[in-house]
């Protein structure tokens, strides 16, 4: 059974489904070591996906759209451990997950799973949206749905021995790239890591300063002609229980972190709560502000860049880029619209969300992918704007293979395929026709 130059033999893995109602899934891994000794160890996993009743379990991946998506029933036991890997929380190792006890698998050539049957790999093809533009394990090519799903393979407890054990070598837990040697990775982490930036009202005199207050736009910076503009706002509480989030300072940083819009801004209804602990903010400052419709002109003005609003909702044209976190919620406070596609949300980037596709915060993202703390006590709208500009700045970075020009279509491009043909296809054929369901940003 063992063989030379492995670590560790999988011996025998067995599922055990605990009773549906408790969302629960208890593993147990049993490995053989050098010695021919035999280590066992209980994985206990959240098992986030309502359960129905097997059989009925209807095949609906975790986080993924299924608004149109197959669902198909399995019948088959052997089919079970297909429909556990696909739906629990976190994307899993299918391919040392099952059980060898059938013979020929259909595999997936972007994630590995396995499934016993050429449609329940075709059925997961159509609603895995497998593309280049997926993080991509540098040992194994595996693709996930997202970071956290690559770090959980190349990290977590369930990690593949061999890729977690080249990546804690030589692997940055910022990018999750792999380099050469643990000496190129020490002067990689150099750049890849960063510290917070100075608060940008040390950094202007004071009368710059009032100058940003009184909400100046920075002409020779604004024309300059950055692609994308960060945005953030800071909320106080308006309504009688102060839960109604009103916008009472707002921050706008360039590309290369200069601030070319700042202000505070008088909100149309009385402030109920400064919730100064997190704002920082007075009476006193908000008392002379900037009023709320001026602010949102203001801003329009930076955004449109002097772009009609006809060629904004078609292609931008010089108009710039938005890049936020929870740009929505924003975006309602100023009462003010920009076009979807003009929008880059660090909590909306499909890559950098939960596999559940529930948004992490901006203070885990930046400790996760960026390597500083921000938000430690008042919130500064300059820092959490940079922390935006960053991530989006790095992950506009990535170097994907374009898809072919002429093939962007996002959607339906198995639908333009007869069932018959999708059947005679590979598995890589199968994947060469899948295509992204989220616009990657190393396309802007
Ligand atoms: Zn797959
Ligand atoms: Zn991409
Ligand atoms: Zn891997
Ligand atoms: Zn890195």
């Amino acid at each position: 059974m063992i063989v030379a130059g492995m670590n560790m033999m999988l011996v025998t893995r067995c599922l055990i489904a605990l009773p549906a109602i408790t969302q629960t899934m208890a593993r147990e891994e049993c490995f053989q070591d050098f010695q021919g000794q035999t280590m066992c160890i209980q994985l206990i996993s959240r098992w986030t996906r309502p359960p129905l009743p097997y059989p009925f379990s209807i095949y609906e991946p975790q986080g993924q759209d299924v608004g149109n998506a197959p669902h198909h029933t399995f019948s088959d036991e052997n089919q079970k451990v297909d429909e556990i890997s696909e739906s629990s929380g976190v994307e899993m190792d299918t391919e040392a997950e099952l059980p060898k006890r059938s013979t020929a698998r259909h595999k997936c050539v972007a994630c590995y799973k396995q499934f016993k049957r050429k449609d329940h790999l075709i059925e997961h093809m159509k609603i895995s949206y497998h593309s280049v533009h997926q993080p991509k394990c540098a040992v194994c090519q595996k693709l996930s749905k997202s970071f956290e799903s690559l770090r959980e393979h190349l990290t977590g407890p369930l990690s593949k021995a061999h890729c977690s054990g080249i990546f804690s070598d030589r692997g940055c837990n910022l990018c999750m790239n792999i380099f050469d040697s643990p000496s190129s990775l020490i002067k990689h982490k150099e750049a890849c890591s960063l510290s917070a930036p100075v608060p940008f009202e040390k950094t202007l005199s004071n009368a710059e300063s009032q100058k940003k207050i009184s909400g100046a736009i920075d002409e020779k910076r604004t024309c300059r002609g950055p692609k994308a503009v960060a945005m953030d706002c800071e909320m106080v509480g308006g309504g009688s229980n102060g839960t109604l989030d009103l916008c009472a300072r707002v921050c706008l940083v360039d590309e290369d972190e200069n601030v070319i819009f700042h202000t505070y801004v008088q909100p149309q209804l009385p402030v109920t709560n400064y919730r100064y602990e997190v704002t920082g903010l007075t009476e006193e400052d908000i008392k002379n502000a900037m009023p709320l419709k001026e602010v949102k002109d203001k801003i329009l003005e930076i955004l449109n860049n002097g772009e009609s609003t006809g060629r904004l909702m078609l292609d931008g044209g010089k108009a710039r880029l938005l890049v936020g976190h929870g740009l929505e919620h924003d975006l309602d406070s100023l009462r003010m619209n920009y076009p979807d596609h003009m929008l880059r949300d660090t909590a909306k980037y499909r890559p950098l969300m939960k596999t559940n596709l529930v948004s992490h915060s901006l203070k885990y993202l930046t400790r996760t992918y960026l390597g500083y703390d921000i938000q430690s006590g008042v919130h500064d709208p300059y820092e959490d704007c940079v922390s935006v500009m960053r991530l989006y700045k790095r992950f506009r970075r990535q170097d994907h293979q374009v898809e072919e020009i002429g093939n962007q279509n996002t959607t339906g491009s198995f639908d333009s395929y007869k069932y018959k043909e999708l059947e005679k296809m590979s598995p890589n054929e199968l994947y060469q026709i899948s295509k992204s369901d989220y616009r990657c940003w190393c396309l802007d």
